[in-house]
């Protein structure tokens, strides 16, 4: 048995485990590349940062108050 995904792979199995479990082999042939790649664990991070922001964004329904500051130009209010 190969122990070592490639990096391709690794990028496929770590989309795939955002919508499902892996098998145990799999997961544990992804920890090692991770653990021994740092441009997989880097994708890692990323993919799982994504992940939990479209969760939070979806969680909240709207987002945050300083991010929308979209007030009608032109129509100073009380001057
Ligand atoms: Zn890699």
């Amino acid at each position: 048995m190969n122990w070592m995904h490639s990096c391709k792979r690794v990028a496929e199995l770590l989309s795939q485990r955002l919508d499902e479990p892996l098998g145990l082999i799999d997961e544990i042939k992804l920890r090692l590349h991770l653990s021994m790649c740092g441009n997989c664990s880097h994708v890692e991070q990323q993919l799982e940062g994504v992940h939990a922001a479209t969760a939070d964004l979806f969680a909240s329904g709207v987002p945050a108050d300083d991010e929308a500051p979209q007030r009608p130009a032109g129509r100073p209010a009380g001057h």
